[in-house]
């Protein structure tokens, strides 16, 4: 006997109509849809052509600077000043308050269907681990609800300060999943990544780095991101954020360094609500907007994910945590408007995600966790275009969001006035 059956669901990659069956929060069955063959179930979610999708996939987020706009004085445009200021008002998080604030994000994610998060924790010495502390309680009180990994991340850099090695060491002892990085914050790029791919290899944990993110075509530390992934025979297991002055690189050099990219298993993570908010702003062109090649790294093979990045800050004053608003906005931006780039910017947010963060259990697939989203519409399309209310998000066969919406029968209401 299944816990649930849900009926008649399509998916992202073929037109048939499936049958998929849950029992002790795993997928257990899937077939084509047949009245009769499906076995019995305690409940059934009929979805009568519905997409039925595995959850979606935050792969990088500030869950500790988020929702800081009523706290900043002014407004800022430009990264060195969006750290200053954030590193201002750092000084006056508690753990209670950031606890509180990645709540409320969290919230929002999980009615937006995000069943998975890899969130950055700062570590400075001023703030210390307090962040770090805070990621590892929301992540194990919510197990069940929402898988998060919390990456180690030394936001100002690792050699400012004779305090960061040990800082580091300690919130990887505290729980960190990943190790985190920045290649434009130290001045020694190659010294700073031999520190997290070290750590990363003691530890047998994967990497997570800010990179490259400017306007400048000569900024390319991604040469040497991949020359270490392949020398600590790291592939697979590397993942970079932002990426932006490749678009603004040589197309030779581009085209080499994304070959390259493919070759060394790293997967990209384009920021396009902060990207797009901080970048571009000095070219006289106007129209270059200092995002991720998107389209020159799929064409090499690369795997190219999406990410929300910040929710209402300093670098980005938008957000919403919704996945499919970060991916209509690259769908608007680097000309992905067909039919395929629709399946394909959800299969970014979802199984490509899964894959950068090495998900296991992951996916609709016999074995995997029951994590689904029962969206409103079968077409890809229309879901990253009109992105609807999701309706039912399910965390390993559990219920843990249902969002309903009422129109009422206007006809019925009968006229004003
Ligand atoms: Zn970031």
């Amino acid at each position: 006997m299944l816990d649930i059956l849900f009926t008649k669901s399509a998916d992202l990659h073929t037109n048939t109509l499936r049958d998929i069956g849950v029992k002790d929060g795993k997928i257990v069955y899937i077939a084509n849809h047949s009245s009769d063959a499906a076995p019995e179930s305690r409940e059934i979610c009929r979805l009568e052509g519905k997409l039925l999708l595995p959850g979606l996939v935050e792969p990088h987020i500030h869950l500790d600077k988020a929702l800081l706009l009523d706290r900043m004085v002014e407004d800022v445009t430009e990264l060195r000043r969006a750290i200053e200021v954030t590193s201002h008002l750092k000084q006056s998080f508690t753990a209670e308050d950031i606890y509180e604030r990645s709540m409320r994000v969290i919230r929002q994610a999980v009615s937006k269907g995000i069943t998975h998060m890899r969130c950055h924790a700062e570590i400075d010495p001023v703030m210390g681990l307090t962040s770090m502390e805070a990621m590892v309680s929301l992540k194990k009180q919510l197990k069940g609800i929402i898988n998060i990994q919390v990456v180690a991340f030394p936001q100002d850099g690792l050699f400012h300060d004779e305090r960061m090695p040990m800082l580091m060491q300690q919130a990887v002892a505290l729980g960190a999943d990943v190790i985190g990085g920045i290649t434009y914050m130290d001045k020694d790029v190659s010294s700073h990544l031999d520190f997290v791919y070290q750590m990363a290899e003691e530890q047998g944990l994967p990497v997570d780095l800010h990179v490259d993110f400017s306007d400048n075509p000569k900024q390319l530390a991604i040469k040497e991101v991949i020359q270490a992934t392949t020398k600590y025979g790291m592939q697979g297991k590397v993942s970079v954020g932002h990426l932006t002055s490749l678009g603004a690189a040589e197309q030779e050099e581009a085209e080499r360094i994304a070959a390259d990219m493919a070759e060394a298993g790293i997967h990209a993570i384009s920021l396009p609500l902060t990207d797009l908010y901080l970048n571009g702003r000095g070219d006289y062109k106007g129209d270059y907007r200092g995002l991720t090649p998107i389209s020159l790294l799929l064409k090499h093979g690369v795997n190219v994910i999406y990410g929300s990045n910040n929710v209402q800050n300093a670098f980005t004053p938008f957000g919403t945590t919704d996945p499919l608003d970060v991916g209509l906005l690259l769908a608007q931006t680097s000309h992905l408007g067909s039919a395929r780039d629709a399946r394909q910017l959800l299969q970014m947010a979802t199984t490509g995600a899964a894959d950068a963060l090495g998900l296991p259990n992951y996916g609709i697939r016999i074995g995997a966790d029951a994590d689904l989203i029962v969206n409103s519409t079968g077409d890809a399309r229309s879901l990253l275009y009109e992105r609807p209310e999701r309706e039912r998000v399910y965390k390993q066969g559990r219920l843990v969001s249902q969002t309903e919406v009422k129109q009422h029968d206007w006809l019925s209401l009968g006229t004003v006035g």
